[in-house]
C-alpha cells in the first residue's frame, strides 16, 4: 500500500489545512475497511490524529476541492468543500485506489459563512448509514472512522464536535465537471477526465470526443444502477443535487436521508424539499437529469456542439432503456420471478396499489412474503391481511419454490436501519457513547438479508417503546 495524492495538479485541488483539534478521540472506527486499506497498523492515537487532520497521510498535502453544483435545480457556480478536507489516497498492491476525505475537520475558503464543523450526531448517522449500506449490497463511500475533536459546536444548542473519515473509491462529483465547465477550463477538464479514467476505470484513456462518450455512458450505467439499488431497499436520499451525486457511483451524504417505512412513491424525508423534488418514486427522473448536467459539462469539449448534443442525447435515451430493464429485474427479483411477463406488471402494480392503500411497510411487507416462502424462519413477520388476495394470484401465477425463495432472499432485507431507530442510537451515543445494543445492531446491519428472528425494536416499523 502507498499514499498518493489524488488529482495532482487539477485545478479543482486548494492546499487547505484542516483546523487544530486539542482532543482528537477515535470514537467509531470501521475495522475491516482500516485492514483493506492496511491502516490497521496505526494505534489509536495515531488513528485518531490522521483521520482528524491534525497529522498528515505520509507526506500528502491536505487540499479543499471546488465544484458547482444544482441545488433543487438551480445552478450554484461556486460551492466546493466548505468543511471538507482530502487527506489523500490510499494504493492498494492490486490497483485499487481510494480517496480520503474528512468531514467536519474545519473552515476553508468554499466555508461561505458557514462554520466548517460537523456535529457529533451527524457524524455518527453517516457511519451508521454507511455501514448498512454496505450490508445492503448497495454502492456507497464508507466511513472509516468517527473521531471527536474535544471541542463544541453551536446547532440550536452546543454539541460535541466530530470529524467523519469517509472513504471512496473517487470523491469527484457531477458538480466537480460543472466546476471546470463553468470556468470553459477544457485543458482540465481533459487532464480530470483522465485521472478519473486512471482511478475509476482500470487506466481508461481519454483523449478524443469518442472517449468521453464511452466515460459517460459508463458514469451513466453506474449511476442507473445506483439508483435501482436505492429503489430496492427503499433508500431515500433527500439531497440529490449534482454537486452530491459521484462519478464513481457510490452513495454520498447521508444527510437527510432515510430508509422508506410505509411505501408511498411520493415519500420526502427533507424538511426543504416541499415540492418533493427528491421524493422516492422521482428518483430515477432525477438521476437521469442529473446525467444531462453532467452532458452539458462535457459538451464544451466539443468542436461541433450540434453533433455533441446528438451523441450525449442518444446515450441519455439509453439510460431509460437500461433503467426500465434493471428496474424491472429488480422487482421480479423481489417478486421471486425469473421470467417477466406483461402480466406481471399489473401483478406488480397491484401490489403497489394496496400498499399505498393500506400503508404497508415497504421492508416488512416484502420480508414477510419471502419469509412465507423460507418456511417462516422469523416467526413475528406475517404478510398483511390485506394482501391475501393478491398472494393468491402471486402463487397461481407463479411456482414459489425454492428458485423464487433464494431470488427473494437476495433482493429483500429484512433488517434495515429505520429511522426511529438510527435516532434513537445516536441519542443514546450522543449520552454515553458505544452501547452493546448499538454494537449488536451494527454487527446485524451488516448480514441484512439473515432470515431469523430478531428483536422486535430492529424490525417495527414504528418507534420502539423504550427508545421513546
Ligand atoms: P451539503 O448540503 O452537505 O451537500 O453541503 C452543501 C454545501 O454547503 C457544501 O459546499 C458544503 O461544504 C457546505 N457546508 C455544509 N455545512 C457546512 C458548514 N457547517 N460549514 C461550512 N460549509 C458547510
Ligand atoms: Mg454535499
Ligand atoms: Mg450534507
Amino acid at each position: 500500500m502507498v499514499f498518493f495524492q489524488p488529482y495532482q495538479g487539477s485545478a479543482l485541488l486548494f492546499k487547505e489545512q484542516p483546523a487544530r483539534f486539542n482532543q482528537p478521540t477515535l470514537l467509531l472506527s470501521n475495522t475491516p475497511l482500516l485492514d483493506k486499506l492496511e491502516l490497521d497498523k496505526y494505534d489509536t492515537t495515531a488513528l485518531a490524529e490522521l483521520l482528524s487532520g491534525q497529522r498528515p497521510l505520509g507526506n500528502i498535502e491536505p487540499t479543499s476541492l471546488a465544484y458547482s453544483g444544482h441545488q433543487f435545480g438551480q445552478f450554484n457556480p461556486l460551492l466546493g468543500d466548505g468543511r471538507a478536507h482530502l487527506i489523500g489516497g490510499v494504493k492498494l498492491d492490486d490497483g485499487r485506489q481510494y480517496d480520503l476525505h474528512l468531514k467536519g475537520s474545519g473552515a476553508t475558503r468554499f466555508s461561505r459563512g458557514g462554520d466548517g464543523f460537523c456535529a457529533l450526531g451527524p457524524a455518527v448517522r453517516e457511519f451508521i448509514m454507511s455501514q448498512a449500506m454496505v450490508g445492503l449490497g448497495v454502492p456507497t463511500t464508507e466511513c472509516l472512522a468517527v473521531v471527536t475533536t474535544g471541542h463544541h459546536v453551536y446547532r440550536q444548542g452546543e454539541a460535541s464536535g466530530a470529524v467523519v473519515c469517509r472513504v471512496a473509491k473517487s470523491h469527484i462529483r457531477i458538480g466537480s465537471l460543472q466546476y471546470l465547465a463553468t470556468q470553459q477550463n477544457k485543458d482540465e477538464l481533459w487532464s480530470l477526465l483522465n485521472l478519473l479514467g486512471e482511478q475509476l476505470f482500470e487506466g481508461f484513456k481519454v483523449e478524443t470526443e469518442q472517449d468521453v462518450l464511452e466515460l459517460f455512458r459508463e458514469v451513466c450505467e453506474q449511476l442507473v444502477d445506483l439508483v435501482v439499488e436505492w429503489m430496492r431497499v427503499g433508500f431515500i436520499h433527500g439531497v440529490m443535487n449534482t454537486d452530491n451525486i459521484l462519478l464513481s457511483g457510490e452513495t454520498i451524504d447521508f444527510g437527510p436521508c432515510a430508509m422508506m417505512e410505509k411505501f408511498d412513491f411520493n415519500a420526502v424525508f427533507s424538511s426543504i424539499d416541499r415540492q418533493g423534488r427528491y421524493a422516492f418514486g422521482n428518483q430515477p427522473n432525477i438521476m437521469n437529469w442529473n446525467c444531462a448536467r453532467l452532458a452539458e459539462a462535457l459538451l464544451v469539449l466539443w468542436q461541433d456542439e450540434q453533433a455533441g448534443i446528438e451523441a450525449f442525447s442518444q446515450i441519455l435515451a439509453e439510460f431509460s432503456e437500461s433503467f426500465n430493464r434493471k428496474y424491472k429485474d429488480m422487482w421480479a427479483a423481489k417478486l421471486g420471478i425469473d421470467e417477466w411477463s406483461d402480466a406481471d406488471d399489473i401483478l406488480l402494480s397491484d401490489l403497489l396499489k394496496l400498499m399505498t392503500e393500506h400503508e404497508l411497510d415497504f421492508t416488512n411487507t416484502f420480508a414477510a412474503l419471502t419469509n412465507s416462502l423460507l418456511g417462516h424462519p422469523n416467526k413475528a413477520l406475517t404478510v398483511p391481511t390485506e394482501l391475501e388476495g393478491w398472494q393468491q394470484q402471486w402463487a397461481q401465477r407463479h411456482a414459489l419454490d425454492d428458485v423464487a425463495a433464494n431470488l427473494m432472499s437476495q433482493a429483500n432485507p429484512i433488517l434495515i436501519p429505520r429511522n426511529a431507530l438510527v435516532e434513537a442510537e445516536i441519542a443514546l451515543f450522543n449520552q454515553q457513547g458505544m452501547s452493546q445494543t448499538l454494537e449488536d445492531w451494527l454487527t446485524a446491519l451488516t448480514s441484512p438479508y439473515d432470515y431469523k428472528d430478531y428483536p422486535e425494536s430492529w424490525t417495527s416499523a414504528s418507534t420502539p417503546a423504550h427508545y421513546q
